[in-house]
């Protein structure tokens, strides 16, 4: 385990670690309220910086042949496997995540640096048929420029590797601003990239700013393409000013998942996956199970089993590998929780475990589900992020598909039947980018495309061959090779 040594984190431009300054902020454990790292707060004048960095190293990294590209993403993945545990236990200390998952988590950036490795050989394009003889048709993908990635605290390195990986490969460079919450994780991250050869200014880390460094790197026209994880709320404001700047933006927001159980389910395979779904980060997942969707004639089944699998769960720092629920992020994260309960208390639904803090030492509060509610309600709409689950209460199929579908985002949802028939109608009618048949919510495999629907996202995905989408830009090359001036749909004869 790592010993506990302040550490102080500033930003990575130009291949060079800033020096390090006075204006910071300080990040805590949130198991034991611990001074874990001190962060220097980035100005607008080192995004400037970092721009201009990744800008003049596009010129040459855009240049590499991609096999040899791949070669360093290959390096990188050899360099994560390396410090795997180092990297979980950091992350575990700065924002809470049980070992257990940080550990998968680093696994995922191993597993995206691979991936996005082989695709140094195959970055596929198209060859189709022209409509004139003697003319083909093709298109490749080429490299937008410098890319600007924001990310959220609750995944410090998956989530930023299917932001940095795809676009490293297709020639890009980033520019990353991470949460303030996980600046060391950050920095031990592009550490790892820059220890396994990335070149000076293909990567640069912005750290410690929020808004206005955010907005910074958003608007700054040297930024094609804007990637960014986080809210709904502050994704929204990203979109208007990509829009205004006619800028490209792959957003990948807030979730409100749910999982429906029809009267056929497995049930204690159900339960299991809903307390795995619902309370695994804590609830602080974009894809965490929210809402339980039960047709009426199982719910008196299902509900004591599921209260035994919470009951099983270990609350506790995370750091112990026996613990299955670490802390909420901060004190403003426990006041958000302590609000659902409070209302929810007020309007007499029923609380059949939890509800309260844990203790005075960390952000701990205890896995929480509530209802029967109401699908319009506050609880079975609103993201929680935290460990609350409302159960709602359905007559038929129908209804159930009708209230997975009724609020306003689209991550994630599952299903649980031992119809085929049933799971397959529920596949094809549910309104999320990603769905799960026996499963909880979670679990997402970097191979296959992420995102959603609706407030979720704007239709981009940010992994598997979809990210090489995301982050590239379409070529259309003709070849002309008759000799002469042929018109496309003129000199055509269909007749
Ligand atoms: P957040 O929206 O508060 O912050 C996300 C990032 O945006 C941070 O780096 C923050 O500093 C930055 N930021 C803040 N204001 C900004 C501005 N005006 N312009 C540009 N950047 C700005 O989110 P959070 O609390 O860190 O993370 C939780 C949220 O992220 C949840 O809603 C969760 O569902 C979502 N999330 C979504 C996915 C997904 O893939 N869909 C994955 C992880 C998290």
């Amino acid at each position: 385990m790592m010993n506990n040594k302040v550490i102080k984190v500033s930003n990575f431009i130009d291949g060079q670690w800033d020096d390090y300054n006075e204006n910071t902020i300080t990040n805590v454990n949130p198991a034991t309220l611990e001074h874990v790292s001190t962060v220097n707060i980035a100005a607008e004048a080192d995004v400037q910086r970092a721009v201009e960095s990744s800008k003049i190293a596009f010129k040459e990294w855009s240049s590499f042949p991609p096999p040899k590209r791949g070669e360093i993403l290959y390096k990188i993945a050899e360099e994560l496997k390396k410090r795997k545990q180092e990297l979980s236990e950091l992350m575990t200390l700065e924002m809470g995540k049980v070992i257990t998952e940080s550990e998968g988590e680093v696994q995922e950036a191993i597993d995206m640096a691979y991936y996005m490795g082989g695709e140094g050989r195959r970055l596929t394009g198209e060859v189709v048929p022209s409509e004139l003889p003697n003319k083909m048709a093709m298109a490749v993908r080429e490299p937008l420029g410098v890319i600007g990635a924001i990310s959220a605290f609750n995944f410090p390195i998956a989530v930023p590797s299917w932001k940095i990986f795809p676009s490293l490969i297709i020639g890009n460079t980033v520019v990353w601003k991470p949460s303030p919450n996980t600046s060391a994780t950050a920095a031990a991250f592009v550490k790892c990239m820059v220890d396994a050869g990335l070149p000076k200014g293909v990567i640069n880390l912005i750290v410690g700013g929020d808004g206005d460094v955010g907005h910074t790197l958003v608007t700054h026209p040297d930024i094609s393409l804007v990637s960014f994880t986080g809210s709904t709320h502050i994704g929204q404001k990203v979109y208007q000013s990509c829009a205004s700047n006619h800028k490209q933006v792959s957003l990948e927001l807030g979730g409100k998942n749910g999982i429906i159980v029809l009267e056929d389910a497995d049930l204690p395979l159900a339960a299991r996956a809903i307390a795995w779904g619902a309370f695994g980060t804590t609830g602080q997942r974009c894809t965490s199970t929210s809402r339980v969707i039960v047709q009426k004639s199982v719910l008196e089944e299902l509900t004591p089993l599921l209260l035994k699998e919470v009951s099983l769960l270990k609350i506790g720092n995370g750091i112990d590998h026996e613990v299955n629920v670490g802390p909420l992020i901060n004190s403003e994260a426990i006041k958000r929780v302590e609000d659902y309960v409070a209302l929810a208390k007020k309007e007499g639904i029923e609380i059949h475990c939890g509800g309260n803090k844990i203790g005075e030492e960390g952000y701990f509060f205890e896995p929480t589900v509530i209802g029967p509610v109401s699908p319009s309600s506050k609880y079975a709409t609103e993201e929680i992020f935290g460990p609350i689950l409302s159960i709602i209460s359905v007559d038929t199929f129908e209804e159930a598909i009708e209230v997975n579908n009724s609020v306003d985002y689209g991550l994630s949802s599952a299903i649980f039947t031992r119809d085929l028939s049933k799971a397959m109608k529920a596949v094809r009618r549910v309104d999320t980018g990603i769905v799960y048949i026996n499963h909880s919510t979670s679990g997402a495999e970097i191979q296959m495309p992420f995102g959603g629907t609706k407030n979720t996202g704007n239709g981009k995905r940010e992994a598997g061959q979809a990210a090489l989408d995301t982050f590239c830009e379409w070529k259309t090359i003709y070849i002309d090779y008759s000799g002469d001036l042929q018109r496309a749909q003129i000199d055509v004869d269909f007749s």
